[in-house]
Order: C-alpha cells, then sequence, then structure tokens
C-alpha cells in the first residue's frame, strides 16, 4: 500500500516505523511518504516538503504520491481540517475532520460533548472574563487548574497551589483568540493514556500507557509535551478497558455522530483514576505522544490494517488485535533547556549504538541535517529511545542502556520512568 503520512515528530516516526516493520517482516509491500517528516523517518519513507497545516497542499500530495491512506498525525493540521481536504480528494485518511477535531481543538466543546454524553469528567466553568476565573477558581479551590480554551502545544494548562499563578494564567488564556478559559475541580489519582481507535461507528481500543508530563523525576518542574511512557499498566483495574470503552468513547463517538460530525481516527482518552472513580481529563484527536512510542512498539496486528479499516468505516470487520506480552518503556531524550528555551544544532550521536542493544530502537523527534549532513538537535525533545522487554525492569533497563549510548550536549532526560510500576508503588485510591 501507497502511505503519506503527515508530522514530523517521533510520533510520526513511531507510526512508519511499525508500517516499515510490516513490510521488513514480508506481511505486506507498503511504500511510504511522510511529509515534512524527519532524518529518521527519512530513512524509511520518501520526504515531501509541504506545508502540513495546508489541505490542499497534502490532497495534493496525496493523489501525486497515489497514496491509498493518509495518516494525519498532529493535532494542528486535524483541527486545521486537513483530513477534509484529503477526503474530499476521494483518498482514504486516517484522522478527523476539523470539526470532530473540535474535541481536541476546544476545551468546552469537549465539556460540552462530555455532558451530553453522559462521561465522567472533572466539573468545570468556562470563563469569558476575569470575575468568573476568580469565581470559579475561588468555588472549587486549589489545587487550581486552568485551561486554555484553545489549542497551546501543551503549554495552556496550568495546575498549581498558586492562586496568583493560576489568575495569570486565567488571564493570559482570556487575551487568546476565542478569549475563553476553562477552570476545573483538580482529580487525583493516576494517570492513563487509552487511545481508542474509531470509524465514526466503532470504536477498537489499544491497550492502556502512562505518559510523564513534567520534566523532572518525581513529577517536579513545568510541564512538558512528555517526557517518557510505558505499557502495560500492570497496576490499572482489571475492567478498566472496558468501563472506558462503555462510560467513555463509544458514548462520545455516539454523540459526535448524532451532531452530525463523526469522530474518525484516534480518539485519545486521558484519564485520571481517583478516589471517586475514573474521570476524563481530557480528550485529543489523535495518537499521544510518547505513548504512542511505546504502545505501537507492542502491537502485533499490522497497523496498516487497523488504520485502514478505521479510514474505510470497517473497524467492525477487524479481528481482534494482538499484542506482544513484552513490557515497552519509552524515554525522551530533550535538549538542554527544555521546556523552556530549548537548545538547537548540537550533534547527536550514539543511535547506532543504542540501536544495537537487543529490544531497542531510537526514533527522531527534533533532530537535523547540518552542513555536512550530521545528525544535529533540532528541537525540544530530541529522541525517544523504545525498548521492549520481558517485564517493565527489563524493558527500563534496556531503555536506559539505549539512553546512555546517546552523545547530545546538555541533554537531558528524566530516570524515573516507569520506575514506580516497576517497584509496585504506583496505587490507585
Ligand atoms: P490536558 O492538556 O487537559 O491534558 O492537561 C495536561 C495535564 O495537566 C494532564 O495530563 C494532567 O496531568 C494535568 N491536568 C489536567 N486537568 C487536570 C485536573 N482536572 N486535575 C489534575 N490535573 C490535571
Amino acid at each position: 500500500m501507497k502511505i503519506l503520512v503527515i508530522g514530523t515528530g517521533a510520533r510520526e516516526h513511531a507510526i512508519i516505523h511499525s508500517l516499515h516493520r510490516e513490510t521488513a517482516s514480508g506481511s505486506a509491500a507498503h511504500e511510504l511518504h511522510a511529509a515534512p517528516g524527519n532524518p529518521g523517518i527519512a530513512a524509511l519513507a520518501t520526504l515531501h516538503k509541504i506545508d502540513p497545516l495546508d489541505g490542499a497542499a497534502v490532497a495534493a500530495l496525496a493523489e501525486q504520491v497515489g497514496a491509498e491512506l493518509v495518516v494525519v498525525g498532529p493535532e494542528a493540521p486535524l483541527v486545521a481540517g486537513v483530513a477534509d481536504s484529503v477526503r474530499a480528494a476521494g483518498v482514504p485518511v486516517f484522522g478527523p475532520s476539523g470539526e470532530a477535531a473540535r474535541l481536541e481543538g476546544s476545551k468546552s466543546f469537549a465539556k460540552e460533548v462530555m455532558a451530553a454524553a453522559g462521561v465522567p469528567t472533572a466539573m468545570a466553568h468556562v470563563c469569558t472574563d476575569a470575575t468568573e476565573v476568580v469565581a470559579a477558581l475561588d468555588a472549587f479551590g486549589a489545587p487550581y487548574v486552568v485551561k486554555d480554551d484553545g489549542l497551546a502545544a501543551g503549554k495552556g494548562v496550568v495546575v498549581t497551589d498558586d492562586r496568583e499563578a493560576a489568575l495569570a494564567h486565567g488571564e493570559a488564556c482570556l487575551s487568546h483568540e476565542n478569549g475563553r478559559v476553562v477552570v476545573e475541580e483538580y482529580l487525583d489519582g493516576p494517570e492513563v493514556s487509552l487511545f481508542c481507535v474509531s470509524d465514526g461507528v466503532t470504536v477498537v481500543p489499544l491497550v492502556p500507557a502512562q505518559d510523564f508530563k513534567r520534566v523532572g523525576n518525581d513529577d517536579e518542574g513545568p510541564n512538558t509535551g512528555g517526557m517518557g511512557a510505558y505499557s502495560p499498566l500492570d497496576w490499572a483495574p482489571s475492567g478498566l478497558v472496558d468501563e472506558v470503552l462503555t462510560r467513555v468513547a463509544q458514548p462520545t463517538v455516539e454523540e459526535m455522530a448524532r451532531r452530525g460530525t463523526p469522530f474518525s481516527g484516534v480518539l485519545y482518552v486521558g484519564l485520571a483514576l481517583t478516589s471517586r472513580g475514573t474521570r476524563v481529563v481530557e480528550f485529543n484527536a489523535r495518537f499521544g505522544d510518547p505513548e504512542t512510542q511505546s504502545v505501537l512498539a507492542r502491537l502485533v496486528t499490522p497497523l496498516s490494517e487497523v488504520m485502514l479499516a478505521a479510514a474505510r468505516g470497517r473497524l467492525a470487520e477487524l479481528e481482534a488485535l494482538r499484542w506482544r506480552p513484552e513490557a515497552s518503556v519509552t524515554v525522551v531524550v530533550a535538549s538542554e533547556g527544555y521546556p523552556e528555551l530549548a537548545r538547537s544544532g548540537d550533534p547527536v550521536t550514539g543511535i547506532e549504538d543504542a540501536e544495537a542493544l537487543p529490544g531497542v530502537h531510537v526514533l527522531h523527534a527534533g533532530t537535523g541535517r547540518a552542513g555536512a549532513g550530521d545528525l544535529v538537535s533540532a528541537g525540544g525533545r530530541v529522541l525517544s529511545v523504545v525498548a521492549l522487554g520481558t517485564d517493565l525492569a527489563d524493558a527500563r533497563r534496556r531503555a536506559y542502556e539505549g539512553v546512555a549510548k546517546i552523545g547530545l550536549k546538555g541533554s537531558h532526560h528524566r530516570t524515573d520512568i516507569a520506575l514506580k510500576a516497576e517497584r509496585g508503588e504506583v496505587t490507585v485510591p
């Protein structure tokens, strides 16, 4: 199959890596294209330089390369309606319409859909001026949770005990384009990410994963795009996936269909397992990064079959997904200064050495080529080191052996990815 993947991150590299594995194992013969891609993806796919936010350009490229499936990875093109342009050109596309992607593009819209669908989530007020923000902060009390209504590339949410900081973030959000801010109740308990693939009607859950949002060990420091992930979650309640399917994903997909804006693609359900039960923290309209790196490493069913079935409205015909029993751990290697001001342009070395280790592969995110063609850092999150192991302890050990091979001046990574889970210290209140 000719497949075009839109995006530049480690998530898109993970998708391409999975598709390439199908070809390498002989189960399929794909011709892979990516736009804009990155140096890691370039080893497995033909890169095309186009603006990923330009729907007409993406649709034209899809037709030009004869794509039989287009996968739109990141949220910004989805919210911009890129999947609509591709669909209008008659090419099957994995990813929701711009209207359906509002589940991620607008937190207040997601809350409205959750309320209509009866989905358990944090109580929230949508505020349009500072007086409402103050009233909402005081109504819920600390810890305060203040969210920009619109897309903010992982920087839209502040969770803090500091009322002044909460108010300042609220006021900053009010000054943004749509001028709305969501203030909500704090949810305690461990977080889980569950990707639910949908074709607009049928929902197929993948396996749960956990990610690590804060930059530092023990969840210290500011939020990031994600510093690591692992799967499976041995500590999670056994009925969790079924519960999320029947109480969250299926009702949401039905509500979106009822509104005439069916959701197809990945409904990323971010959950908190609180003392009062399972609650939705957020919806995203695409695969999450870095959880995708860990989840796809465990998927045995060809990813192309899953995505094509979703794109064609045929998920009900798909056989039950098959998974490797091994555990997978992903550790993100970030540039000096990330997430505040990430350094770029430093040489990146050691990827081949890391990949020579058993069970380890390395996915690119913020990498580029310098003048002489050398690999250099070109963004905050530079690489994802992914390892499969017999259990979490084994996968963790391998992932960190891989990280130790990577050379990048001033880089940093968390050393506690999956550590609590390995020690059996994650508890559901
Ligand atoms: P979001 O963009 O909504 O996923 O929020 C980013 C991160 O902020 C989440 O992954 C949580 O760690 C944290 N967060 C968001 N909402 C809440 C909440 N109501 N209570 C506690 N933490 C939250």
